[in-house]
């Protein structure tokens, strides 16, 4: 394993205003690994999440990604926002646009490739998430699974060393979340480094290689999945677990 973890967080503290809602994060993930984070509404999950890319800004503490520190007034943010893909619980699809539209105009305004090997490259993702079938096809036109799926894919073809889920199946119907998490799960499957967000316990204990249980703005209690979900020791996680297992 790669000794540089993929993603390392110290001591971050976040404050909104007087509200301090990320109080000492510490927190680490290895190459490779998939850390599912899980915890109340309001815990800090997103506000975490968001910080990792500095989406929001940390108000103390060190974030490194791949060993580089995101908050260090040298570092090149684009270019380390570049390894890092991200996909949020609304899909964010341009509804102008078709499926391998979405797909390439990133790659070709941020990456510079040309339309040919963005076609290529987004092709290739479409195939991987079950979706080579809807190029052609606008957004409206797909399920949430589906554009969720795209949305991935998407996030895929910009070359991420890592991927970020923010709760991606919480606004799906129930019936569709199946596929999205398989997706997920076969990206783990091929050595994915992932950070999930989620509140699907069977991805957590079957998929995640840590779990972490937030509360208030702290970790309360990280660990194995299984020993987290069946063996929990702290009351706070005992009690959170009790209402949504
Ligand atoms: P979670 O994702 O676990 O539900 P969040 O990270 O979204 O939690 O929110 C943590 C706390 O921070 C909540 O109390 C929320 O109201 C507050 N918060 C989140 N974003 C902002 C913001 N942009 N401005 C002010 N407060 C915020
Ligand atoms: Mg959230």
């Amino acid at each position: 394993m790669n000794a540089v973890p993929a993603i390392q967080v110290e001591q971050l503290h976040k404050y909104y205003g007087q509200n301090e809602v990320l109080k000492g994060i510490d927190f680490r993930v290895d190459a490779g690994q998939v850390v599912c984070v899980i915890g109340p509404s309001g815990s800090g999950k997103s506000t975490l999440l968001r910080c990792v890319n500095r989406l929001e800004e940390p108000t103390s503490g060190r974030i490194l990604v791949e060993g580089i520190d995101i908050c260090d007034p040298e570092t090149d943010l684009n270019a380390v926002r570049s390894r890092i893909g991200m996909v949020f619980q609304q899909f964010n699809l341009f509804p102008h646009m078709s499926v391998l539209r979405n797909l390439c105009i990133a790659q070709q305004r941020v990456k510079g490739r040309g339309k040919d090997e963005a076609v290529e490259i987004a092709r290739r993702n479409l195939a991987k998430v079950g979706l080579s079938e809807k190029e052609d096809a606008y957004p409206a036109h797909l399920s949430g699974g589906q554009q969720q799926r795209v949305a991935i894919a998407r996030a895929l073809s910009m070359d991420p060393d890592m991927m970020l889920f923010d709760e991606p199946t919480s606004a799906l119907d129930p019936e569709l979340v199946g596929d999205v998490l398989a997706t997920m799960k076969e990206l783990a499957s091929e050595g994915m480094t992932m950070m999930v967000v989620t509140h699907e316990m069977g991805f957590a204990r079957e998929v995640g290689d840590k779990l972490v249980f937030m509360d208030g703005g702290v970790i309360v209690e990280e660990g194995d999945p299984r020993e987290v979900l069946g063996n929990p020791h702290h009351e706070r996680t005992q009690s959170f677990l009790s209402k949504v297992l």
